[in-house]
């Protein structure tokens, strides 16, 4: 059996736990690897290399540290299928958007590259006479990266480079459902020239996160899962004084107002409900349907819907399988409650004939009609391919219902009125908007993040936010003193 170990110090470690995990292949349900679960000692082990590690590497040059980055990124790019067949081997994504992920993780590498201006201060001359002042980025030393398991690549990917490329050394922990891409990316980083310790990646379970946000040298904590663990990670690692962002869970609304393209929208509400079995924190599962267009609309996607093929990833089929047999059973059990409420189910994925292994952990697009928001598959973030139509009377109704949803991730509206979907970029109370674009994830030099329930802390993902985040700001005042000014003054600085 496969043994996933950690890597840390530019080294393999494993052998060492007294707790392993299982890793499975979704779409056989053959158990494929175990994986170590860090103690909390070997957590430290691993922070304090970094500690050490950062203590230099805040010192290489930005030319030394985007040469890496370079590096590393023409390696990533030349080895982008077999991070693919990876990804797909232990998250069942199929094989096609185990690629997009990862070239997605690329444009933040890429971003990354280009640190200097991104982190470049700012310069004023004679603030005061002969007074100059000018800041400047510094890093913060260690911070740790946790990772959920629907994007094993793209999601550490949003942060390692930046934290890296700003000098700070990088603890990550992935997913321990996924584990195997991320010692990839840590192996191939080393082999690009980064020095030992800079970027570790330890494999473990919630023993393995507390231990991160409860460790003093951990100066910032990058978080990516559900709500209630990362509202637990933003408590706990506040507490102990460390700067955090934890973005958390979603459910996502696509608004289709009456005079929208509904070849368009239909195209777009399956691709955005069902793409990657719907486990992605921005895919569309709540589609509000302003009447009169429900009818038609729901025909629309009811046809493409019953034209896809679920089955093993590898085999060029259109949707995998859930990661787990537990999440596949939770995600049908959500189909049952909600058919039991009342819902009907127009494509029903129960049914599903899947192109794999019978052993796999199957569940078909399943499109549920005349959804209300009391139902637990509406008012609960599934995860799942489910994808829920509520009917709405008015423009109004569907911001009303779209903005008393606790989560505030992503949301699409789909229309050809300029006016309309001004307003609803405006109005909408979510941090990601897409018009006539159903899963508005933000370039990597934009910063991606949600609001309300969906993230917890300020500063977003990459992008600007990304660089301010791994960054603390520093402003000096200096003067190079001419002999001829000298003389004791107790007054306040002003300018003169
Ligand atoms: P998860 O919350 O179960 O796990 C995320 C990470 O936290 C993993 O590394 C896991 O080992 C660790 N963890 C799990 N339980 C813990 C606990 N009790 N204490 C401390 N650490 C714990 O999430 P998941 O199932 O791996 O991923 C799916 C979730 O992630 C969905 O809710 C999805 O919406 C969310 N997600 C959000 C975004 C976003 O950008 N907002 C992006 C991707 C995924």
């Amino acid at each position: 059996m496969k043994l996933v170990g950690h890597f840390v110090d530019g080294k393999w470690v494993s052998g060492s736990a007294t707790r392993r995990g299982d890793v499975f292949d979704p779409a056989t349900g053959v158990r494929t690897a175990e994986v170590e679960l860090a103690s909390a000692a070997e957590v430290a082990a691993a922070v304090e290399a970094a500690d050490r590690a950062a203590r230099s590497w805040r010192d290489a040059s930005l030319s030394r540290r985007t040469a890496v980055l370079f590096a590393f990124r023409e390696l990533v790019h030349a080895r982008r299928d077999r991070l693919a067949e990876v990804i797909t081997a232990e998250h069942g994504k199929v094989l096609a958007d185990a690629a997009g992920e990862v070239q997605r993780g690329l444009e933040v590498i890429e971003y990354a590259c280009g640190i200097p201006a991104a982190m470049r201060g700012g310069f004023s001359e004679n603030v005061s006479t002969d007074v100059d002042s000018y800041s400047l980025r510094q890093p913060l030393g260690v911070v740790a990266v946790i990772s959920p398991f629907n994007f094993p690549v793209m999601v550490p990917l949003w942060f390692v480079p930046v934290a890296v490329a700003t000098g700070n050394a990088v603890v990550l922990k992935p997913s321990e459902k996924d584990p195997s891409a991320a010692l990839l990316l840590a192996e191939w980083f080393a082999e690009a020239g980064l020095p030992p310790g800079v970027f570790n990646v330890v494999n473990g379970d919630k023993q393995a996160v507390d231990a991160l946000l409860d460790h003093p040298a951990v100066r910032a904590v990058s978080f990516v899962g559900s709500t209630p663990v990362a509202r637990h990670v933003h408590q706990r690692a506040s507490l102990a004084g460390k700067r955090v962002q934890a973005l958390g869970g979603a459910k996502n609304h696509m608004v289709v107002l009456p005079d929208a393209d509904l070849e368009l929208a239909a195209d777009a509400a399956v691709n955005a409900g069902f793409g990657s079995a719907g486990e992605r924190c921005m895919a569309i599962s709540a589609l509000v349907a302003v009447e009169p267009v429900a009818d038609a609309l729901v025909a629309k996607i009811a046809e493409r819907t019953a034209g896809l093929r679920t089955g093993d990833g590898r085999r060029g089929c259109d949707m995998g399988p859930l990661v787990t047999a537990a999440h596949a059973e939770r995600v049908r059990s959500y189909v049952e409650a909600g058919v039991a409420a009342g819902a009907v189910p127009v494509v029903d994925g129960r049914d599903v004939r899947p192109d794999g292994d019978p052993n796999g952990y199957w569940l078909g697009p399943t499109l549920l009609d005349r959804v209300t928001p009391e139902m637990s598959v509406y008012t609960d973030e599934i995860f799942g391919p489910v994808l829920s139509v509520l009917r709405v009377g008015s423009y109004d109704e569907a911001v009303d219902l779209v903005n008393a949803n606790p989560y505030g991730n992503g949301t699409a509206v789909f229309t050809n009125d300029g006016g309309a979907a001004r307003r609803y970029q405006h109005e909408v109370e979510v941090g990601m908007v897409g018009i006539n674009v159903p899963i508005p994830v933000p370039m990597a030099y934009y910063s991606f993040g949600g609001w309300k329930a969906s993230l917890f802390g300020d500063l977003h993902a990459h992008g600007e936010d990304g660089v301010r985040f791994f960054t603390r700001g520093k402003v000096i005042t200096s003067r190079w003193l001419d002999p001829r000014t000298g003389g004791v003054n107790l007054g306040f600085p002003t300018q003169t």
